[in-house]
């Protein structure tokens, strides 16, 4: 029986490692597809962009957040 090694375990519960190394959460716009325009505005864009620009992403963010 080690003392020692009986905290560390208990340190360790309730803490996913995922949720500790990961750097950012994964918000509802990165499951989103590009689809050729702002998923927020609509304003027309290229095939590989979801949001003309950052406040687009992050109020479609905020809206998803608070519309479930
Ligand atoms: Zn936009």
């Amino acid at each position: 029986m080690d003392p020692i090694q009986e905290s560390v375990q208990d340190d360790n519960t309730g803490v996913p490692p995922a949720v500790a190394t990961s750097p950012a959460p994964l918000r509802a716009r990165q499951s989103l597809p590009p689809k050729g325009a702002c998923w927020y505005c609509d304003k027309p864009l290229d095939n590989v962009r979801r949001f003309c620009d950052k406040e687009c992403a992050d109020a479609f963010d905020e809206e998803k957040e608070y519309t479930r």
